[in-house]
């Protein structure tokens, strides 16, 4: 595969040093063709849209590209059966540059996660290749931090299978090679106890940064599970980075309906992190419905005391959402239609009226939920929102109860 080594020589980073090692011995002729239509999707995305690119980003995004074509052998399996091998071997050896000190701050490390699927994952389309280098990003940095194989799981599910929940957009023109599957990024943190809360956050995106919607909420899950290697967590966390919530949450309805009803009764409660700059206002709705009745369960009152606290404590403030039955959709919701008391964490705006609303500025699905857009347009929007959410988050994963 002359074009792709091409590619290889013309850089010098350790990353493609080890990703040649990986390619010797490897037999490259069944997937030379997958390689190429990735190289030329990579090419061509990248020139066009992506924010910046400096020459150490592309290196990793070619490794991630490598990676992703060598797990990717052509073949054909009936839904629900899981279609990649995802060779763990693939992922050893791969260092990520970011890094938590003892005296990092909350929320500096999630801005560089933003920052970095910001300016080189544009675009991670539900069922596409862009979207399946993302949950390889995840991965990766997972693996990084410290977590193990035995703390990750890979879970496939079929564009057939999420039929149901699909909704056909156009944004599927040239430069997008549509994927059959789509997956959910599910990482273990084991408690002393058994039961769980879980932590989700998707990644796919509108066909632009996504920085708010939703590298914001990956980034905050990605510290808080960074974190939790240093610290004691009694309940075990499940963070869930869910694929294609664009297309009608299709990731989470998946992910619930393949739990058994054991295991559906020992999740204790579940976070949801989505939209995190959409507006000044850092809020939450946390619910609990009984008997198809909004309730108002122990640790829902256990959050309302950890937001008094953290308000308190900072002059950052978490606002509760006065009306929760009108919480916005997302991945909470499959959740939420199954009895699981959820919280949603979002960042909205407010209208003259007092009401808190989604779409002020018109950030969301649309090309200015950029970065550089939103830091150069309200500033410290971003560092707020970081620091609040990802405060905020660590207590309700260590004292709720
Ligand atoms: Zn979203």
């Amino acid at each position: 595969m002359p074009e792709l080594q091409g590619v290889l020589d013309s850089s010098a980073s350790t990353k493609d040093k080890i990703v040649r090692k990986k390619l010797e011995g490897f037999d490259l002729r069944g997937v030379e063709r997958f390689c190429h239509l990735m190289k030329q999707e990579f090419l061509k995305i990248t020139c066009t849209e992506v924010v910046s690119v400096n020459n150490g980003t592309r290196n990793l995004i070619v490794t991630i590209l490598l990676i992703l074509s060598l797990s990717l052998p052509a073949c054909s399996h009936s839904p629900g059966e899981i279609h990649h091998p995802w060779e763990t071997s693939l992922f050893e050896n791969i260092r990520m540059p970011f890094e938590l000190l003892e005296d990092t701050p909350y929320g500096d490390l999630a801005i560089q996660y933003i920052a970095f699927m910001n300016d080189n994952m544009n675009g991670r389309l539900a069922f596409t290749n862009r979207e399946k280098e993302a949950a390889i990003w995840l991965i990766e940095t997972l693996l990084t931090i410290g977590y193990t194989w035995e703390n990750i799981k890979i879970q496939e599910f079929s564009d057939e299978i999420a039929s149901d929940y699909w909704s056909q957009h156009d944004w599927f023109e040239e430069g997008y090679q549509t994927e059959a599957y789509s997956q959910n990024v599910i990482l273990t943190v084991p408690g002393q106890s058994d039961q769980i809360i879980i932590v989700g956050a998707h990644y796919d995106s509108h066909p632009f940064p996504g920085a708010s919607d939703n590298a914001s909420g990956v980034a905050l899950l990605l510290e808080s599970a960074y974190r939790m290697l240093l610290l004691e967590n009694y309940y075990t966390l499940v963070y869930v980075f869910f694929g294609a919530e664009e297309v009608g949450s299709a990731g989470s309805h998946y992910y619930v309906n393949a739990l058994s009803d054991a295991e559906r009764d020992n999740i204790l409660f579940m976070i949801n992190a989505d939209a995190l700059f959409e507006g000044p206002y850092l809020l939450y709705c946390a619910d609990y419905v009984e008997q198809g009745k909004m309730s108002v369960s122990i640790t829902v009152n256990a959050w309302n005391d950890i937001a008094c606290r953290h308000n308190n404590l900072s002059d950052i403030e978490i606002i509760k959402f006065p009306d929760s039955s009108e919480m916005p959709f997302g991945d909470h919701k499959a959740f939420f239609e199954v009895g699981v008391p959820v919280v949603l964490l979002i960042g909205l705006d407010k209208r003259d009226n007092g009401e808190y609303w989604l779409r002020s500025p018109h950030l969301q699905h649309t090309p200015q939920d950029c970065m550089h857009y939103i830091s150069e347009t309200w500033d410290g929007k971003i560092d707020r929102a970081m620091l609040g959410f990802s405060i905020f988050l660590e207590e309700m994963l260590l004292h709720s109860y």
